[in-house]
């Protein structure tokens, strides 16, 4: 799966890249924080993002959207598979896991943290960049980790605020 605004964004974050490699973004579903495929590299970047109920419609923001990221780079040809965690509404029972909306100024800089682990991972440059950070939502809600799934499956960083 794709997504245009995504592909777009990936690409120009791409464009530096090692000369002759191309890179590709997918999302998968399936993709879960452990458990890559031999060969794959993952790492996980956080960003803000909106949620809506999808039961009572009700909203809410979070900074704590881990996106999960496996890539591998293989003959000049690179992919990159995605998943954002998801969260549910804390007023619902029974309320389904809802993807969130990153907004575009967050999908670019959680792209650019990206490119930055592909350096490191995949062409073993670290250029020393100091991470880009997300454009958080205010409010000083405590996050819920039985509505999060990152925390539930254990791989959101509950420690940082
Ligand atoms: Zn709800
Ligand atoms: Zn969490």
């Amino acid at each position: 799966m794709t997504d245009p605004e995504w592909t777009q964004k990936f690409q120009i974050t791409t464009r530096n890249l090692k000369h002759g490699d191309s890179w590709r973004l997918e999302f998968d579903e399936n993709l879960l924080d452990n458990g890559q495929q031999p060969g794959w590299k993952k790492c996980i970047v956080n960003t803000g993002a909106r949620f809506r109920c999808t039961k009572c419609s009700r909203g809410w923001s979070s900074n704590k959207v881990m996106v999960v990221c496996h890539m591998q780079l293989r003959n000049g040809k690179g992919i990159v598979k995605v998943r954002p965690s998801h969260q549910k509404c804390k007023e619902c029972s029974e309320a389904p896991m809802e993807k969130p909306s990153i907004p575009s100024d967050n999908i670019f800089i959680l792209l650019k943290n990206l490119v930055e682990k592909i350096r490191i991972k995949c062409y073993n440059e670290d250029l020393g960049r100091n991470k880009k950070h997300f454009r958080s939502f205010d409010g000083n809600k405590p996050h819920e980790p039985s509505h999060c799934e990152a925390c539930m499956k254990g791989f959101c960083p509950r420690n940082r605020s």
